[in-house]
């Protein structure tokens, strides 16, 4: 078994509209190879503070624990953007996907970069109202995303996510 890192930086360009207390949630899915379940590009659950990680498994039914946590968590913010940095560690050992006919890898290629999905929440203050998006791997860009409750623009994402392998 090796454990390894897997750093993830994003930044979102936000535009100048009214003040919308726009903030990364601290819990992220990210698709690893799980050699619990023994299938390759699983979407795992990870939440600042959680101990384990969750796999999907193949369907709602085999969801399950994973030796995996997410081990740094820091955001930055500037005048019209914020950013996002995040660290995540999990546990591998090689294995056969039997189900694909492939042997897994520790980052999984061949995919291209891992899947990854970062959320965000914002608080509108002409309704009083919070609301929550999401920004992800597979966008088209830019990907605008307006206030669901007075339709300004308070994010837009022009990047795609970064995943790379520490250790
Ligand atoms: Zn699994
Ligand atoms: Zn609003």
């Amino acid at each position: 078994m090796v454990l390894q890192s897997i750093e993830i930086t994003a930044t979102l360009a936000v535009p100048q509209s009214p003040f919308h207390n726009l903030h990364w949630n601290s819990a992220l899915e990210l698709s690893i190879d799980c050699f619990v379940c023994e299938r390759i590009g699983r979407t795992t659950r990870f939440e600042l503070g959680a101990e384990r990680a969750i796999c999907s498994g193949d369907s709602r039914t085999d969801r399950h624990y994973t030796a995996a946590r997410m081990s740094a968590f820091d955001t930055g913010a500037a005048k019209d953007q914020i950013t996002l940095r995040a660290v995540v560690d999990y546990w591998f050992a090689p294995f056969h996907d039997a189900k694909r006919d492939v042997a897994a890898t520790p980052l999984t290629r061949g995919y291209g970069s891992p899947w990854v999905r970062l959320h965000l929440g914002y608080h509108c203050p002409e309704h009083n109202a919070s609301g929550a998006f999401s920004d992800q791997t597979n966008l088209v860009r830019p990907c605008p995303t307006p206030c669901e409750h007075c339709a300004v623009p308070i994010a837009e994402s022009r990047e795609v996510p970064r995943v790379r392998l520490l250790t």
